[in-house]
């Protein structure tokens, strides 16, 4: 099995990745396809006249505030858009692709997290009223079942968040560690697709890429390589090895045929 998560980056087509499904799908594989979306969040956010809101944690990880009106147009442009999109598109290329959002069947869930701690201004606060959390279990029987039947999932965040006081939200979760979360379940190879063609020891020169990594020597090195939104997908890398993932290869979707070449070994693997 193959958990492919394609990039919410603008610079990123998915066309390559799609056509790609199609003939591994053909040739009898099993494909999780997921996606991230946040570039897209944030246009129709702005369309709407509201502002995005990123705050930064403590530790300086960078990440989107998810309050009430955020989490209503995410679930709109999420699961609703560009989920749709890409099943369309697979239907198109004769592949039988099932939308799920992380709430459907309890695919995604978790403890739902409404104070976040942040570094304001130099300052350590408490922010209040964001929607997130941490995915805690997959429910990787409904996958199963689905790609028994023939089918080819298609999975978009947000989570099902458990409230402290009981019942369940829908909140956001990081795409990256979603489809991470999901290759441990599955124990399958995961292929991170993105905007550039793997982890560069210098973020701005491609020629550094480096090429795998599987001894602690060599995963630290790829941790103090990445920079900003990189850093989030290492992170999601490890989890996904810890959760039993069999490899993570970060790679360009911007190829013919991305996932065929990811997993031949052109870009970054993690195992
Ligand atoms: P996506 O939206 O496709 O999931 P992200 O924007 O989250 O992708 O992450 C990819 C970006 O990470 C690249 O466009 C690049 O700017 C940045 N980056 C930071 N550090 C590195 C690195 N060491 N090697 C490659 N890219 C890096």
């Amino acid at each position: 099995t193959t958990v492919v998560k394609i990039g919410g980056a603008r610079a990123v087509d998915p066309e390559g990745a799609l056509a790609d499904v199609a003939s591994l799908v053909e040739d009898g594989e099993d494909v999780v396809l997921t996606h991230g979306g946040s570039t897209a969040v944030d246009e129709t956010l702005e369309e709407l006249g509201e502002e995005p809101t990123y705050v930064e944690t403590p530790g300086g990880v960078v990440g989107r505030f998810t309050d009430e009106d955020t989490m209503d147009v995410f679930k709109m442009v999420m699961p609703g858009k560009l989920n749709t999109d890409l099943v369309e598109s697979l239907q198109t290329l004769e592949v039988n692709a099932v939308g799920l959002s992380g709430t459907d069947g309890k695919l995604l869930e978790g403890k739902r997290k409404s104070a976040v701690r942040v570094k304001e201004d130099g300052k350590k606060k408490i922010k209040r009223g964001d929607h997130s959390g941490k995915i805690e279990s997959v429910n990787a029987d409904l996958l199963e079942t689905v790609l028994a039947g023939g089918y080819t999932p298609v999975v978009s965040v947000p989570m099902l968040g458990k409230e402290k006081s009981g019942g369940y939200t829908a909140v956001n979760a990081d795409a990256d560690r979603a489809a991470a979360a999901i290759a441990g379940a599955l124990d399958a190879d995961l292929v991170l697709l993105t905007d550039v063609s793997g982890i560069y020891e210098d973020p701005d020169d491609e020629s550094t890429k480096i090429d795998s990594a599987s001894t602690p020597e060599e995963f630290s090195a790829v941790k103090s390589a990445a920079e900003g939104f990189m850093t989030k997908k290492v992170m999601a890398a490890e989890e996904a090895l810890e959760g039993g993932a069999s490899s993570v290869i970060v790679a360009t979707a911007n190829a013919d045929a991305p996932i065929t070449s990811a997993l031949a070994g052109e870009g970054t693997t993690l195992e």
